[in-house]
C-alpha cells in the first residue's frame, strides 16, 4: 500500500472504527465484485479488479466525513448497495475506496402512499413495513429480498410489479431522491419528481443517494400460480391476452420456453417435462377465475400457492427476471443472456431469431406496462398505454463475435437490446437524458472521482492515461 493510501486508511479508521474499514482478504475481494460473472465478456474484462479499501459508514454524517477524506486523497470512490448488480457497476476499475451503504438503512416513514428511506434500506424490509401499513412497493427486482433501494435506483430498472406500474422511471413512481455531492465540503441536493431521473441508473457516478422517496401501491393479497402447456403458441396467446386485460389484478406475468423450466430444480416435482410455463402473481380473490379462464383455453394450472403477508418463501419470483439466468447458469455455465424489448410483431421476431440462430436462444419473456394510466386513489392500469413484451432470453454462448452478431440481428429486426455485456452505462441501456446526467455529474463530482470509467461520455476521467497528442514522440 502506498504512503497516501496508508494515511487515508488511518484517517478512515479514526473516523469509523477499525472494524468498518476493510483492507484485504476475501472480504475486500467480495466487496469489489457484483454479479458481472453472468457475462463471459465482463468476466474477461473485470475478473481480478480490486479496491484498495472498503468502508461501511453508519450514518449520513459518517458518509460525509468519509467522502471528504476520500476527496482530499483524490482516490476513485465507488458506492455500493448489496452488490447484486449484473454489469460490474460496483467493480472498481482503478482501485480506490468502495463505500458500502448497507448500514444507511433506516426507513423513516410510510405515509400517504409514499415510503421515505435511507438508500441502504433493503427492498425486502421496506416491502414488509409497507405491507403492514396497507401498501406495497410498485416495482421491485427479483433480488428484492436482499437488494437496496439506492442500488435499485442507481443500477436497476424494473421487475415484479412492472406489468402494472412500469419501470422505476414510469409516471410518478419516484417522488424524490437526495444526493450527496463529492466535494471538499459535500452538500446534499434534493431532486424531485421527474427531475430525479437525472440520477436514475447512473451507476453511482452522479453522487451518493442518501435518501429515496418512492410512491407505493395499495397492497394486494396475492396467489402464486404456474400454468403449463406443451403448445408454445397456445400458452403465449393466453399469457399475452391475460397481461393486456386490465380486469386482472397482477404483479407478475412471465413465460418460459422449455427447457428453461427444467433448470428450476426445486420445482421439478411440480413442473411438467417438455412443457412451457407461465408464472403469475395475481390477486388472490381472482385466482379461481384465472385458473378457470386458463383451463377454458386448454392451459393447465400445475402450481398454486398463496403468498403470505408478510411475505415468506417459497417465492416463485425467485425464478423470474434475472433469477432465471442464475438457475440456468447452475445447470450449464456456458449459458448467458440478453435483455430485450420486442415489438408488436413479437411472434414473428421470435420465429426469426429461432430461424437465424437455431438452438442458440431460449425465450424467457416478461410483460411490462409501457404507457401507464394512473388512476385516482392510487391505482393504475395500462389501458391508456400499451403492454411491452420484454424479456431476458438465454443464449448458449459460443464466442463474443457470435454474441455481437445476435445483438446486431436483433437490432436489424427491431428487437431493442439493453446490452448486459458492458459496464459503460451508455452502451447498456437507453439514456435519452444523458446530457442532463452528465451535467449532474459535473455539478456533484467536479474531480471525476465517482465510479470512474462507468459514464463513458463524461470527458474527465483523471485515472485514464491521457493519450499522446498527434505527432508527439
Ligand atoms: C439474480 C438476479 C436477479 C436480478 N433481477 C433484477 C430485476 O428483476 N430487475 C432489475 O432491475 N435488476 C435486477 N437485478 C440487478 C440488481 O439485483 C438490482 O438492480 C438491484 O436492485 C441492485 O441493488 P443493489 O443494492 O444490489 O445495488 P448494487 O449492485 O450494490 O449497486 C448498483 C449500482 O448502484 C450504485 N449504487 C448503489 N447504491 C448507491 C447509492 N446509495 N448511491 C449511489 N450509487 C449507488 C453502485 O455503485 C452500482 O453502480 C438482478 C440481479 C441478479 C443477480
Amino acid at each position: 500500500m502506498t504512503e497516501p493510501l496508508a494515511s487515508l486508511r488511518a484517517e478512515l479508521r479514526a473516523l469509523l472504527g477499525a472494524e468498518q474499514v476493510i483492507d484485504g482478504g476475501d472480504a475486500l475481494a467480495g466487496l469489489s465484485k457484483d454479479f458481472f460473472w453472468y457475462s463471459p465478456v465482463l468476466r474477461r474484462q473485470l475478473d481480478g479488479k480490486l479496491a484498495d479499501l472498503a468502508v461501511r459508514p453508519g450514518s449520513v454524517a459518517e458518509l460525509r466525513a468519509v467522502v471528504r477524506a476520500c476527496f482530499r486523497a483524490g482516490v476513485p470512490i465507488i458506492p455500493r448497495g448489496a452488490g447484486t448488480g449484473n454489469y460490474g457497476q460496483c467493480v472498481p476499475l482503478y482501485g480506490g475506496v468502495v463505500i458500502d451503504l448497507a448500514r444507511l438503512d433506516r426507513i423513516h416513514s410510510v405515509d400517504g402512499g409514499v415510503v421515505r428511506a435511507e438508500a441502504g434500506a433493503r427492498l425486502g424490509t421496506i416491502e414488509g413495513v409497507a405491507r403492514a401499513a396497507g401498501w406495497e412497493l410498485r416495482c421491485i427486482p427479483s433480488t428484492w429480498v436482499k437488494s437496496t433501494i439506492g442500488g435499485f435506483y442507481c443500477g436497476g430498472s424494473g421487475g415484479i410489479g412492472s406489468v402494472t406500474w412500469g419501470g422505476i422511471n414510469a409516471g410518478d413512481n419516484v417522488k424524490s431522491v437526495t444526493v450527496m455531492t463529492c466535494e471538499e465540503e459535500p452538500r446534499l441536493l434534493r431532486l424531485e419528481e421527474r427531475d430525479s431521473l437525472r440520477a436514475l441508473h447512473t451507476y453511482g457516478t452522479t453522487g451518493f443517494l442518501v435518501e429515496v422517496e418512492m410512491r407505493l401501491a395499495p397492497k394486494v393479497d396475492y396467489e402464486q400460480l404456474i400454468l403449463s402447456s406443451p403448445d408454445w403458441d397456445r400458452l403465449l396467446d393466453w399469457t399475452d391476452g391475460f397481461a393486456r386485460d386490465d380486469a386482472w389484478q397482477k404483479r407478475l406475468v412471465t413465460q418460459f420456453e422449455w427447457p428453461i423450466p427444467s433448470y428450476f430444480k426445486p420445482l421439478a416435482k411440480r413442473l411438467r417435462p417438455n412443457e412451457h410455463a407461465t408464472f403469475l402473481l395475481v390477486a388472490r380473490a381472482q385466482a379461481e377465475a384465472v385458473i378457470a379462464a386458463a383451463a377454458a383455453a386448454g392451459v393447465a394450472c400445475v402450481y398454486r400457492q398463496p403468498l403470505p403477508d408478510p411475505p415468506r418463501p417459497p417465492f416463485i419470483t425467485d425464478y423470474t427476471w434475472n433469477h432465471t439466468t442464475l438457475w440456468a447458469l447452475k445447470v450449464d455455465p456456458t449459458i448467458t443472456y440478453l435483455q430485450s424489448g420486442f415489438g408488436p410483431n413479437f411472434r414473428e421476431q421470435f420465429a426469426e431469431l429461432h430461424r437465424r440462430f437455431p438452438g442458440e436462444i431460449l425465450f424467457h419473456l416478461e410483460w411490462m406496462a409501457g404507457g401507464i394510466k394512473f388512476l385516482p386513489g392510487g391505482a393504475a392500469n395500462s389501458a391508456g398505454g400499451h403492454m411491452v413484451v420484454g424479456g431476458i432470453p438465454l443464449v448458449f454462448f459460443k464466442t463474443e463475435e457470435r454474441l455481437a452478431e445476435i445483438i446486431r440481428v436483433c437490432g436489424e429486426i427491431g428487437v431493442g437490446i439493453a446490452n448486459p455485456h458492458t459496464y459503460r452505462l451508455e452502451e447498456g441501456g437507453r439514456h435519452p437524458n444523458i446530457a442532463d446526467k452528465r451535467a449532474l455529474k459535473a455539478e456533484v463530482d467536479p474531480s471525476g472521482l465517482l465510479n470512474p470509467g462507468k459514464m463513458k461520455s463524461y470527458p474527465h476521467n483523471p485515472f485514464e492515461p491521457v493519450p499522446p497528442t498527434a505527432g508527439a514522440r
